[in-house]
């Protein structure tokens, strides 16, 4: 008895910690009342009683008396944390700091406040970019002929280079004062979305001018003067831009750049003036061959001490008009058969004035600072975007054509493992889209979320990644034959890129989402880490003293929420709603206490050293980005007024990533430093077990049912993307086939039930007319059979080429020269011309300009 009315006690305490933070010294008073009155009542033996009084006494007071706690907490910890303090380089500082934190610090902290994610407004269109995106845009998804732009051209015709220029498709970004669209980062990633799900080579010509590139610089950090000479030139495609920051030598470390710029005179327009010598090597930089201006990172160095006594002045930006004499420019890679352009540069000796750096001379060495400013709000816009464009389009034609193809006399959509298949492809779809949507309201509303962007640009490049391999598995053969009619071969060959660019995949999970949410999120890591820097002894103390009481607080605070939500199987966490619903909202409270109690621990344990622990840090990612994907896909549900058949979609998302969030969880306490403490912290933060489960077999058919029919939450996850209704046009034969599959269905079923259905028909329209004139159909059903077979055909064959034409396009050495001579290229200058800088003379035949 007297132990249950103690262990009450003590949950009470807990639960009444778990749901108020109480400050320390209440918490300290009401514990010591409680066990006072236990204590005085009898509730203990000697024994017990000795044992409680000194578990509450000895670190109370240790923490409570300050001498005390100086003496034997602080100044040792302060001791150990110095001396394992990491050095942190400028680059790594300049990432870190970045941006700013959103919702994520909520997740991160342990206890979201869930009215702060339902006051967040999801954006929508203005009528002007609703109009844009239902008129130029759906013209140029009808220009769109990706097979064409992929296998025939390597480019995209004139024509539409010409149209994306009238439009302001390279516009999208800049204000209106300089002749652009200025469209909000919604409409931005809408566009993007739709053209990409048309055609990947199109969507990245249209992205790049619009992300990461010259005009977002130059709108943040240009002077005046080259805002008003390159933006409206840039708005209106007068000027194609590209940015150069990768080289051979400098990839994801692209600090490391051996790209130089030296301080010196020299000649400009026919005068002297102060600039700098450049020579650098770049690779893969799209929009490079057929670039007007190039913005570029090089490393500047001073080292006659022109503009200072300092010679090394770091990562520098700078637009270089590419017809500047030394500039190498115009070959081309051929990135796995996408056909936008991408390609080397290089730059031997070439002489700039200090007006071509962006935002002028005052900006020498504020490059590094800019990319990593720019990518902490880019990265979340563009190419989360392509991936939700894979998502609803392999959801939209991976539906139709397994409703479509048929195997053993049945859709093979219907059969359960292709369901499984279609679950995933639906589920993550709607994933990526709350994220996307989530992360826009973050921009649009100012902010630039730079660990909400590295989550969403990592997990929605990675769901694309299942859902085109999903999609490719449905589709069998016909997914593998390339041809015009193929509308998902070209997005599985250019999965890799999305992957890769802005921010490889490996390091952005393994480095980049825990390393900077820890530093960015964490209430009191930076006030202590700020703290072991200072110099003077006495402050040092005094600061990390008082940030590290605070820290004490916040992990007992979340020890006790993690651990009464997990003991109450999370229903005794906060929900902003009833129901099945109002559970979710539940279990992710549960898992978001239980994450800041890990994270922190492992904090503790390994200081500096974490940085190398990359395994544990892409775990701890993996917590932080389901969270962050559950939470976008409550809010999505609850923005769309909670519509009932969108339930499953709901459902499976929030599922599958409160599981995915459990099962890093339970692999990082299986790696736990500490191997012991591991043990007590899985009691503390699981103590039912591992309860969650994934989505189970029965909701993956409800999914998969959605994905195989025209419906409402069909168009709604699909939603966005150009659906054509051109019978011309393979994904217009796919929705005309569907309707009349659809309709056949229970003509078929009668044929069935009679025993009239023979497989294998060799003469279908023979059977047909068999079949009415014995009076088994009608002729209006003779007429939806018939239709639906010829629908059928029309979306089942695949193309096949005569062995000439194949020869012609795919002969390395025909490709080699093609690539060469493309009509995209510009005229390359011979070295000697770079070296002496006069130009050549010949005409320039660049498609893009
Ligand atoms: C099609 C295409 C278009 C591009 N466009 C541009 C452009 O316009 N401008 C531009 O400047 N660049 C561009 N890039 C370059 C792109 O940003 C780089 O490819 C990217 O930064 C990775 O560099 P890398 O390819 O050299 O790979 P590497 O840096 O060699 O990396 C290889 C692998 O190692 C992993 N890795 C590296 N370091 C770590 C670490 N510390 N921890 C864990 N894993 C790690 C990476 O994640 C990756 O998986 C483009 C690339 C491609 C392919």
């Amino acid at each position: 008895m007297n132990v249950l009315v103690l262990l009450g006690g003590l949950l009470v305490l807990a639960y009444t910690v778990a749901r108020h933070q109480i400050p320390f010294h209440t918490l300290g008073l009401i514990t010591a009342l409680f066990l006072l009155i236990f204590t005085l009542a009898g509730g203990f033996s000697f024994f017990w009683g000795l044992l409680f009084w000194t578990i509450f006494l000895l670190p109370s007071l240790l923490l409570g008396l300050p001498q005390l706690r100086l003496q034997f907490l602080t100044r040792p910890l302060l001791k150990r944390i110095r001396a394992v303090l990491p050095p942190m380089s400028d680059t790594e500082r300049d990432a870190i700091e970045a941006g700013s934190v959103w919702w994520e610090a909520e997740l991160f902290r342990g206890a979201p406040d869930w009215k702060l994610l339902q006051n967040y407004k999801l954006p929508t269109l203005s009528k002007e970019e609703r109009a844009f995106l239902d008129g130029p845009v759906d013209e140029l998804c009808r220009m769109i002929d990706d097979w064409d732009i992929t296998h025939n051209r390597l480019d995209l015709p004139p024509e539409m280079w010409a149209f994306l220029k009238q439009n302001l498709f390279f516009g999208m970004i800049i204000p209106k004062r300089y002749g652009g669209l200025e469209f909000s980062a919604l409409a931005h990633s809408c566009v993007v979305m739709k053209v990409s799900a048309r055609s990947i080579s199109a969507g990245v010509t249209v992205m790049v001018p619009n992300s990461l590139g010259p005009a977002e610089l130059l709108l943040h950090y240009g002077s005046e003067q080259q805002k008003d000479y390159y933006l409206p030139r840039l708005a209106d495609g007068r000027e194609i831009p590209c940015f150069a920051l990768t080289g051979p030598g400098a990839g994801s470390d692209a600090g490391a750049m051996l790209d130089t710029a030296v301080v010196c005179m020299g000649k400009h327009q026919g005068k002297k003036v102060l600039g700098l010598l450049l020579n650098w090597e770049k690779r893969y930089i799209t929009l490079g061959p057929v670039a007007t201006v190039l913005g570029l990172a090089f490393k500047v160095f001073d080292p006659d001490g022109l503009i200072g006594d300092q010679q090394e002045l770091g990562i520098t930006c700078a637009l270089i008009p590419t017809d500047t004499p030394g500039v190498i420019i115009g070959n081309r890679h051929f990135p796995l058969n996408a056909a936008f352009q991408n390609g080397p540069n290089s730059g031997k000796d070439v002489f700039i004035p200090m007006d071509y750096i962006i935002g002028g001379q005052q900006n020498i060495g504020t490059g590094w600072r800019m990319r990593v400013e720019s990518l902490s709000v880019g990265r979340g816009t563009s190419r989360p975007a392509v991936g939700t464009a894979a998502g609803k389009s392999c959801a939209r034609y991976t539906g139709a054509y397994a409703r479509i193809r048929k195997q053993f006399n049945t859709s093979i959509g219907k059969f359960e493992g292709v369901e499984e298949a279609l679950a995933r492809i639906g589920g993550m779809t709607y994933m990526m889209d709350a994220g996307r949507l989530l992360t826009l309201s973050a921009i649009d509303s100012g902010e630039s979320p730079s660990v909400i962007t590295a989550i969403l640009k990592y997990y929605n490049t990675e769901l694309m990644r299942q859902v085109v391999n999903d999609s490719m598995d449905v589709h069998g053969g016909r997914g593998i034959c390339m041809g015009p009619s193929n509308y998902i071969g070209r997005a599985y060959q250019t999965v890799p890129i999305g992957i890769t660019v802005e921010g490889a995949n490996i390091l952005t999970r393994s480095m980049i989402i825990f390393g900077q949410g820890a530093i960015r999120c964490h209430p009191f890591l930076v006030r202590e880490m700020e703290a072991a820097t200072l110099d003077d002894i006495p402050k040092s103390e005094a600061a990390f003293d008082s940030a590290l009481r605070g820290h004490v607080g916040y992990f007992v605070t979340n020890f006790c929420r993690a651990f009464i939500y997990g003991i109450s199987g999370s229903h005794l966490a906060e929900a902003p709603q009833p129901g099945r619903i109002g559970d979710y909202y539940q279990r992710l409270s549960q898992m978001s206490a239980a994450f800041a109690v890990t994270s922190d621990l492992v904090l503790m344990i390994l200081g500096g050293s974490f940085k190398r622990k990359e395994k544990l840090s892409g775990r701890f990612a993996d917590v932080l980005g389901y969270m962050f994907y559950a939470s976008a896909v409550l809010k999505k549900f609850e923005s769309d007024g909670q519509p009932r058949n969108d339930l499953p979609l709901v459902e499976w998302s929030a599922k599958y990533c409160l599981y995915q969030v459990q099962v890093a969880l339970d692999e990082i306490l299986r790696n736990f430093p500490i191997k012991w403490l591991g043990v007590i912290v899985r009691i503390a933060i699981f103590p039912l077990g591992l309860s969650l489960r994934q989505p189970n077999d029965a909701l993956g058919h409800r999914v998969a049912s959605l994905l195989i029919k025209p419906g409402k939450a069909r168009n709604r996850l699909t939603q966005g993307i150009f659906l054509s209704d051109d019978p011309a046009d393979i994904t217009g034969r796919l929705e005309d086939a569907l309707d009349k599959i659809i309709k056949a269905e229970p003509i078929e079923r009668r044929l069935r039930h009679d025993n009239l259905l023979q497989p294998g028909l060799t003469d279908f329209e023979a059977w047909i007319k068999n079949l009415q004139k014995a009076k088994q159909i009608t002729a209006e059903e003779a007429g939806i059979l018939l239709a639906a077979q010829v629908a059928t055909r029309k979306v089942i064959m695949v193309d096949d080429f005569s062995a000439q034409e194949l020869v012609n396009k795919t002969g390395a050495k025909k490709k080699a020269v093609s690539l060469k001579k493309s009509p995209t290229a510009k005229k390359v200058p011979t070295r000697k011309q770079a070296a002496t800088g006069k130009k050549s003379t010949s005409k320039k035949t660049v498609r893009g300009k």
